[in-house]
């Protein structure tokens, strides 16, 4: 199918059913005699913030397709947003219970409540602490990287504890029937975990590349190369990206994701532009030639492509958020695109430019405009200065604003205030266009 909004309402469709189908089997099948409206309320949403927890497993599994219909921005802003609605079910479920059956408060005893309550009060627990340092990571000052691990170990036992106290009340379907249900449900959760920690990675091992250079540009950035090593590496749309694996095996699951900055018609050869914030990052300058490493992509839908009909485009770039919009102008320049371009750069100083030189080539062979928006400039500026608000792009953007599709990759404060801007120019909110750096 290749109506993309098609095939986004069909992902959403599976979703609903897949959720609602432990439901709909306990509807069909004989409902137990004098049963309050409330004990049913309750058990139906555990049972659908089970169904909800088990599918968050296909929704981070990084499965092309659906990843291919929504981007990651929205699949994972869908992810946080789902996943705390089955916490919310979780935690009501047995709430209900203890309003209208007090004497179920018992089960709270972990001591002495029967096993199918522990399981309940250990997979609830890993749900609340899974949730609470996702939501407040930063504050708690969490690394990325064991937050992750820990992310999917809690994830696990929340699900496996979940399922276990499923199976244990025997109140609700034939033990047969629910074995059935749930087990083909965790055996999916199962295979994609197994899929995303092991086969992939293994897979990853078959197509290695390898590093040519590493080569220092303006703002900080770092100009990665890498060259596929026995296989032909891939193509991609330009501004998309790809999960980078350096130096170490893919089984460890240590992979950063990066927009390609080059052609996304030379996958001889896909450059990267680094800029060093973090550990990584900053370990990227250290990195020798012939280093290998290991691409998961390309995935992302923040691509000129999708809009191949369009009459011309707007690209809005804050410091390192230029890498997707470079990989998109030096594209058009390979395929001879002759729309119009605007570039609205901003940057620290001049100095801090990345691409700068580069630009002012690729200018000379792209019907290209180029706004430089240092924040402050020297006394020889007489460009744009400053923050890029409304004043700044109604000057810039074309008078007939649906015409164009706008790009825009900051950081967050620019982003908002850059798509508020478009917003208020009555730039259609189906043309503008945001690729996030920070996920997490
Ligand atoms: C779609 C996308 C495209 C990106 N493209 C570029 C690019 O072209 N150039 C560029 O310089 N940066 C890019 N980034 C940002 C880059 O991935 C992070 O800066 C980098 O992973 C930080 O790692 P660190 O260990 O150096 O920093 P840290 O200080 O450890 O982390 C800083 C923040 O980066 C995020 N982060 C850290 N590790 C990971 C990880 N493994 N996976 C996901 N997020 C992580 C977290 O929010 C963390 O708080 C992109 C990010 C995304 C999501």
């Amino acid at each position: 199918m290749h109506n993309p909004i098609a095939v986004a309402l069909l992902w959403v469709t599976a979703y609903l059913l897949i959720t609602l189908f432990p439901l709909a089997v306990v509807l069909l099948y004989p409902a137990p005699e004098n049963r309050e409206f409330w004990v049913d309320f309750s058990v139906a949403l555990g049972f659908i913030g089970l169904a909800m927890m088990i599918l968050q497993f296909a929704l981070t599994a990084r499965v092309n397709r659906i990843e291919a219909s929504y981007g990651i921005d929205i699949l994972l802003q869908f992810h946080r947003y789902t996943s705390l609605a089955a916490f919310v079910m979780v935690v009501i479920h047995p709430i209900i219970l203890f309003i209208v059956q007090p004497e179920t408060l018992e089960l709270l005893n972990i001591l002495e409540a029967p096993w199918r309550a522990r399981l309940a009060v250990i997979g609830t627990l890993a749900f609340f602490i899974m949730v609470a340092t996702t939501i407040w990571r930063k504050p708690l000052k969490i690394p990325y990287e064991p937050w992750r691990a820990a992310h999917s170990i809690l994830a696990v036992i929340a699900v496996g504890f979940g399922f276990g106290h499923t199976l244990g009340v025997a109140n609700y379907l034939s033990f047969f029937w629910k074995v059935v249900l749930w087990s083909a449900m965790i055996l999916v959760a199962l295979w994609l975990i197994t899929y995303v920690r092991l086969v992939k990675p293994w897979l990853l091992t078959k197509r290695p590349y390898l590093v040519e250079e590493v080569v220092p540009l303006r703002g900080d950035v770092w100009k990665l190369a890498l060259r596929p090593s026995g296989h032909e590496g891939f193509t991609f749309q330009p501004g998309q990206f790809a999960w980078i694996t350096l130096g170490i095996h893919p089984i460890r699951m240590r992979e950063h994701p990066f927009s390609m900055s080059s052609s996304g018609d030379h996958p001889e050869r896909i450059e990267f532009g680094i800029k060093a914030l973090g550990d990584f990052t900053r370990s990227i300058k250290n990195i020798k030639p012939g280093t290998k490493a290991y691409l998961d992509g390309p995935y992302g839908v923040f691509t000129t492509e999708r809009y191949w009909d369009s009459a011309g485009f707007v690209l809005i770039a804050g410091g390192v958020g230029i890498t997707p919009m470079y990989s998109m102008l030096v594209t058009a320049v390979e395929r001879q695109d002759d729309r119009p371009f605007l570039l609205i750069y901003s940057a620290r100083s001049w100095e801090d430019f990345t691409y700068r030189e580069e630009l002012e080539v690729i200018k000379t062979k792209l019907n290209l405009q180029i706004i430089y928006v240092p924040r402050h400039g020297d006394e020889n500026w007489t460009g744009e200065t400053g923050y890029v608000d409304k004043d700044l792009l109604e000057r810039y953007i074309p008078i007939h604003r649906g015409s164009r599709q706008y790009f825009i990759c900051a950081a967050p404060v620019m982003m908002d205030a850059v798509e508020a801007g478009l917003l208020s120019l009555d730039v259609p909110v189906t043309n503008i266009h945001m690729e996030h750096f920070n996920l997490a």
